[in-house]
């Protein structure tokens, strides 16, 4: 038996993976990962005392009894086995990324598709090259539809993962400045996102394409693909819709094949409607009723820090500290200026992962958020710092030092903007708000 047939069939009598031995279940699979601090390898020994099935290790030094699987390279063996699942599944899985939105598109795909069929759909944020695979490894044999979220940082990422998941729809949700530094600039980030268009066309996939959108549209033309569906504002398209109303939560109207609908969401932000057109599209293909359809988008309360409007006791919050970027942080802004209230504040930090674009970013956000109408601009973290000119606004180094702030201005009445990157972590200030 080859190495993959045999990992396989231990698979297939012990389902659950674990990767970390601080979580391990009874009758696990323990993959020993390295990480950048860490050779999980020494830790298989405690996986198994545990209570791991079997620990796949691949350093012989921890071969310490014959539950322990030695495999040339853990993480290609991780890789090996999902894409090994996959192929034995024979479900449609659709393969999404992009710069912005993939969470919120994913998890509004899997919304309404739930509302007809037996989903699954990558939990949270689980989209790398190890997200990946333990999201394929987590489906079922009652699985009817597969929502899978790739995330890239780099070239040859989503190719990568493509193979592993071997998506049979594709959609990206949009292309930003987002991760310019790994991609080489923003041609690199069309480059690397096109790769799903590119396994789409060799695999006979099908793709969801928003025609409003002009780099999407470059990118399937140059990828020759055929099998296409359009979304977008324009009449015409498969699915086209308009906003009706953004504030503070996001109503449209929609159309397909069977007439105009109407829908309301519990979604803030303009930016999301190309996100909820995108899921409409999917679920129309899947053949949901536009009543299946208006259920599972009226129904979705974002609960992730991705565009959460939240009240706290003396504010309205738009939670948006999952993570930022260049293109965000302008939708984000964008949106605080078109919504109404007696008082604006946006609390904005530093975006990470930009290269040698940061200083010219973060400035073009400090003049983007001066032209804004929000009456309080608070400005954290380094980069930001540095992008402080003459300009209107309070600039601080770090979230301690707004947050000292905070507790002395005490906002209230407001509706605030809280977004920043991921390593900002700047929902440490959501109890000052
Ligand atoms: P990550 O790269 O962290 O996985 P993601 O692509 O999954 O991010 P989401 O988590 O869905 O994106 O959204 C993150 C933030 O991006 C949102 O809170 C919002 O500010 C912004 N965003 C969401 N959709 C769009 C969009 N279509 N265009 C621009 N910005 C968007
Ligand atoms: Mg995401």
């Amino acid at each position: 038996m080859s190495t993959i047939d045999s990992l396989y069939q231990h698979f297939l009598n012990y389902p659950t993976i674990c990767t970390d031995t601080r979580s391990i279940t009874k009758d696990c699979l323990f993959f020993a990962l390295k990480g950048e601090n860490f050779d999980a390898n020494s830790f298989a020994a405690n996986a198994l005392a545990s209570g791991a099935a079997y620990a796949i290790i691949d350093n012989p030094d921890y071969l310490s009894d014959d539950h322990c699987i030695l495999v040339p390279d853990v993480l290609t063996a991780l890789q090996d086995l999902a894409r090994h699942h996959r192929s034995k599944l024979n479900i449609p899985v659709i393969g999404l990324t992009g710069s912005n939105g993939k969470t919120t598109t994913k998890e509004l795909i899997n919304a309404v598709l739930s509302e007809k069929y037996k989903t699954f759909a990558t939990k949270g944020n689980l989209n790398n090259h190890i997200g990946v695979p333990l999201s394929l490894l987590s489906i079922k044999p009652d699985i009817e539809i597969a929502v899978i979220e790739m995330g890239a940082n780099h070239q040859k990422e989503i190719e990568l993962l493509c193979g592993i998941a071997q998506p049979t729809h594709g959609l990206i949700s949009n292309i930003g400045m987002a991760h310019l530094d790994g991609f080489g600039g923003f041609e690199g980030v069309k480059k690397g996102k096109a790769e799903l268009y590119a396994y789409l066309k060799a695999n006979e996939g099908i793709a969801f394409v928003n025609r409003s959108n002009p780099f999407l549209m470059e990118m399937m033309t140059a990828a020759g693909l055929n099998n296409v569906i359009y979304y977008g504002t324009e009449p015409g398209n498969t699915v086209s819709g308009s906003l009706l109303k953004t504030d503070p939560f996001l109503e449209l109207r929609w159309t397909d094949k069977q007439g105009d609908h109407q829908t309301s969401t519990n979604l803030t932000g303009s930016y999301n409607f190309e996100n909820i057109l995108a899921a409409i599209s999917l679920a129309e293909f899947f053949d949901l009723s536009p009543d299946q359809i208006n259920k599972g988008l009226s129904g979705y309360q974002p609960k992730n820090n991705r565009s959460q409007l939240t009240k706290t006791e003396r504010n309205t919050v738009i939670c948006d500290f999952y993570n930022a970027n260049p293109s965000s942080m302008t939708a984000a802004l964008a949106n605080i200026n078109t919504l109404s209230a007696s008082r604006k504040v946006a609390i904005i930090g530093d975006m990470f992962e930009l290269g040698k674009e940061s200083p010219e970013q973060h400035r073009l956000i400090v003049s983007e958020a001066e032209k804004t109408n929000v009456e309080t601009l608070i400005f954290i973290g380094k980069d930001f710092y540095e992008a402080k000119k003459q300009h209107r606004g309070h600039f601080f180094h770090t979230p301690a030092e707004a947050q000292a702030f905070l507790e002395k201005e005490l906002l209230s009445d407001s509706l605030i903007l809280l977004k920043g990157s991921r390593g900002m972590a700047l929902e440490r200030l959501l109890p000052y708000l």
